[in-house]
């Protein structure tokens, strides 16, 4: 009997995948930034005056399971720099990663949310 084929959490590109489709160019994004591992886009539904999504290159369905402090470092320091490269190195920002479904995560391709531009409430909702 064939071995069941089960989702791979993490794997070079998921065509199912709607994040990895917008990395490989399939699907059209406004692309604010990109280097070797991570791109950075537009969220299509925008909850601040700046809100961008920094997805790796590389499929990974959430930060619970990832692996690489090094890929979590580069999603994080691009975040920055899509950040101060808005101009919102002095008023501050927010990142946002959501996990599961209790966070709210639709998505399931890791993204750090870039939020800015207005006041942000705390606790989160
Ligand atoms: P999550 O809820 O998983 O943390 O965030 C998923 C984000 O992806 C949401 O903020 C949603 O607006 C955004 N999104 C969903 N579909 C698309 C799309 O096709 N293009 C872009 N640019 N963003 C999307
Ligand atoms: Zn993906």
């Amino acid at each position: 009997m064939p071995a069941a084929v089960l989702p791979q959490p993490s794997s070079p590109v998921s065509d199912s995948c709607l994040f990895c489709r917008i990395v490989a160019g399939e699907i059209p994004a406004q692309i604010v930034a990109q280097n070797e591992t991570c791109v950075a886009f537009r969220d299509l539904s925008p909850q601040a005056p700046l809100h961008v999504l920094v997805v790796p290159r590389q499929h990974l369905a959430s930060l619970g399971v990832a692996t690489d402090p090094a890929l979590i470092g580069e999603v994080a320091l691009l975040a920055a720099q899509v950040a101060r490269e808005a101009g919102y190195a002095e008023r501050g920002f927010r990142t946002v990663v959501n996990d599961g479904a209790d966070a709210g995560q639709t998505v399931h391709h890791l993204h750090m949310h870039v939020l800015a531009g207005r006041p942000l409430a705390w606790p989160p909702g």
